[in-house]
């Protein structure tokens, strides 16, 4: 028969040094409780001669002692060749103090007021190498440990000499973590750790120290932990060890994650990069990827990864659907687990080698849906050997339920984004081609009158060359000449400016230039149509405007004053006004029509809002000019003068002035 062997813990002789005297007394209780045996020292200088005479196992080590500071002590060669294990009990250290005493040859640090249970746990792991006994020895006193629970948390590792590592805890404790040991990291005394905390995203920034190293990991103890820490890491462990599943709080962070994103984001990338993030939040050790279906549903596309290796991308980028794994869970529409991948034979043949190159074991394929049609694949696959426990499937499935119909949304956004963008452009197109109808309408117009200044100056030219004799008479008509085509060649450069491409180059522009370089243009037409124009043109500051624009809108407006004084009887009296109003350039343009139609006057500026007979009025010529007029901070509006006709008034601001 076998005999049994049983683990007993041997006493330490354990050096306080301590100046304050109650303390002191405590400690010495405390000690002499676990099994102890306590020896005190009242400062640095009696605890080296008491280290020499009489070696302990552990010094407690106070650092602001009379005489010789705890840090002298500590710097000390013989205290250093000594070898004793020195814990530092201190009520304030910094970090930089901290490292010193690290460096110094410290393994720990303990605040004030002193955590006995975290100072027992650390005593306990300074025991020297236990010795066994056989079953009839009489059982060791039970040991009092910390509560510990086991929970796999991402936790980054940042040795002091700067090199940096990941790895997963396997246990935690208020004053301590074991981590995962993966064989190639031998770590250092010191390090910083970052903890993720189980809601995710909480991260706990802790100084510490190596204690242990086992087969299976590392134990560190945490170095100067804030009370708030310590509340913290106590409260999760109690909760932890109490049997609460460990998963719950981090599964309910990543889903709290992800919906947010989707109620803050109708982006598309912007839900699946924050979905992706928070998935691989899992345990730490997940990669992921997210599949959308081609619009006519036979391929894969890879929209986003996390720790997906080129190799594996590259397979990835365009999926079959029906093949393979994802293909498989598109087409069926079934969650996929897999405890080992690389195994399963619904891995498409490139895939395999590769799966197992990146040592990826477990793999869930969860598809994504929104209103029963199926969007995509979204799947996590882990490189640690634990498969996919059934409540990270169950999350795995919430997060794609919750990417679903926000990808739905993302995507009808963006569709909505698209027709916006196409009823800009169609209403670009419309205000080119009626820009392109009104310069038809003018060249018709400037052509005839053109011709008619053509001939008179043919002619004044021919009676000049016939006469040569009369010098008077012939500077006379050369002048007349020189006149005319100054002033054919005028009206072709406005016309030439209106016609210029569509796009708003907004310039200092004097409105005085554009009114008369309008009523030039519409000239003729408004001769022949007997209309007396009158102009009452104030000086005022430049505006800030497309003056090709500003021309167009104010030869509309003079068109359709045109326009309705043709039907209608009565003087005919086109008054075009500018005046400075407030802080704001006006132009009034007047007529003594009929004034406008009280059912059209609500609708006025609407789009194909016309009286005119089909094929005269297109019901677009007022909207295109309140759209050019509000694109520059301006404001045109209507309304019927009191004694009869239409007033049109467009508002432009100044422009600001230079320095
Ligand atoms: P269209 O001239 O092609 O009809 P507009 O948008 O320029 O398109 O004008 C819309 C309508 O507004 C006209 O059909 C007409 O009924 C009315 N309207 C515009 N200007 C005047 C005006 N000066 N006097 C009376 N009615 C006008």
């Amino acid at each position: 028969m076998l005999a049994l062997r049983q683990e007993v813990a041997p006493a330490m002789r354990v050096l306080i040094v301590e100046d304050d005297h109650g303390l002191c007394d405590v400690m010495r209780e405390f000690l002499l409780d676990l099994g102890h045996e306590p020896v005190i020292a009242y400062d640095a200088e009696s605890a080296l001669d008491l280290l020499r005479s009489d070696r302990p196992d552990v010094v407690l080590l106070d650092i602001c002692l009379p005489g010789m500071s705890g840090l002298d002590f500590l710097r000390l060669q013989a205290v250093r060749e000594l070898r004793v294990p020195i814990l530092v009990v201190s009520g304030k250290v910094t970090e930089t103090e901290a490292q010193e005493c690290l460096r110094l040859g410290a393994f720990d640090f303990i605040g004030k007021p002193l955590a006995f249970q975290r100072l027992e746990e650390i005593l306990a792991c300074l025991r020297p190498p236990r010795v066994t006994s056989d079953a009839d020895a009489p059982p060791p006193a039970p040991r009092r440990r910390a509560p510990r629970a086991l929970v796999a948390l991402p936790v980054t590792v940042r040795e002091c000499t700067g090199v940096e590592w990941e790895a997963t805890s396997v246990n935690l404790s208020a004053s301590g973590i074991k981590i995962r040991s993966n064989g190639s990291v031998h770590p250092g005394p010191a390090a910083r750790l970052s903890i993720t905390l189980p809601d995710g995203t909480t991260r706990l920034e802790v100084a510490s120290v190596l204690v242990r190293a086992d087969l299976d990991g590392y134990g560190f103890y945490f170095l100067n932990l804030t009370d708030e820490q310590l509340h913290r890491l106590g409260d999760l462990v109690q909760r932890l060890a109490a049997g609460q599943p460990a998963h719950l709080e981090p599964h309910l962070g990543i889903l709290h994650t992800i919906g947010q994103a989707i109620s803050t984001s109708l982006d598309v990338d912007e839900v699946l990069r924050i979905a992706l993030d928070a998935l691989t939040q899992v345990t730490g050790h997940e990669i992921s990827s997210l599949h959308l279906l081609s619009p006519d549903g036979t391929t894969l596309h890879l929209r986003g990864d996390r720790g997906l290796r080129p190799p594996l991308r590259d397979i990835n980028q365009v999926l079959p659907v029906g093949e393979g794994v994802i293909g498989r869970v598109a087409e069926s529409g079934q969650t996929s687990h897999l405890a080992d991948a690389s195994e399963s034979p619904d891995l498409l043949p490139a895939a395999r080698a590769v799966v197992e190159q990146e040592g990826i074991h477990a793999l869930v394929c969860v598809p994504i849906r929104s209103r029963g049609r199926i969007l995509g694949v979204l799947s996590l696959g882990r490189r640690t050997p634990e498969p996919f426990t059934e409540a990270e499937i169950a999350l795995v499935e919430a997060s794609a339920n919750q990417i679903g119909p926000a990808l739905e949304n993302a995507q009808l956004a963006s569709e909505t984004r698209r027709r916006l963008e196409e009823i800009k452009a169609a209403e670009s197109q419309l205000i080119e081609r009626e820009q392109l109808s009104t310069v038809g309408r003018l060249t018709a117009g400037l052509v005839h009158e053109i011709r008619n200044l053509l001939t008179a100056t043919l002619s004044h030219a021919e009676l000049a060359l016939k006469a040569p004799d009369d010098p008077a008479k012939t500077r006379q008509r050369l002048h007349i000449v020189v006149k005319q085509t100054s002033r054919a060649a005028r009206m072709l450069q406005n016309l030439l400016q209106f016609s210029r491409p569509h796009s708003m180059e907004r310039r200092p522009c004097r409105l005085e230039d554009a009114i008369c370089g309008v009523l030039e243009l519409e000239g003729p037409e408004l001769r022949r149509n007997g209309v007396r124009v009158v102009t009452e043109l104030e000086p005022v500051p430049l505006v800030s405007a497309d003056d090709g624009q500003i021309q167009q809108v104010l030869l509309n407006l003079i068109q359709n004053a045109q326009e309705a004084m043709a039907a209608h009887a009565g003087e005919r009296v086109l008054t075009v006004r500018l005046v400075g109003v407030e802080g704001r350039a006006r132009i009034e343009v007047l007529d003594t029509g009929p004034g406008i139609p009280a059912e059209v006057l609500p609708r006025l500026f609407k789009a194909f809002m016309t009286t005119k007979p089909s094929g005269q009025g297109t019901g677009l010529g007022l909207w295109i000019s309140h759209a050019l007029i509000e694109r520059h901070d301006g404001a045109l509006r209507a309304e019927n003068r009191p004694e009869g006709g239409a007033a049109f008034r467009v508002e432009l601001p100044y422009a600001a002035p230079r320095h």
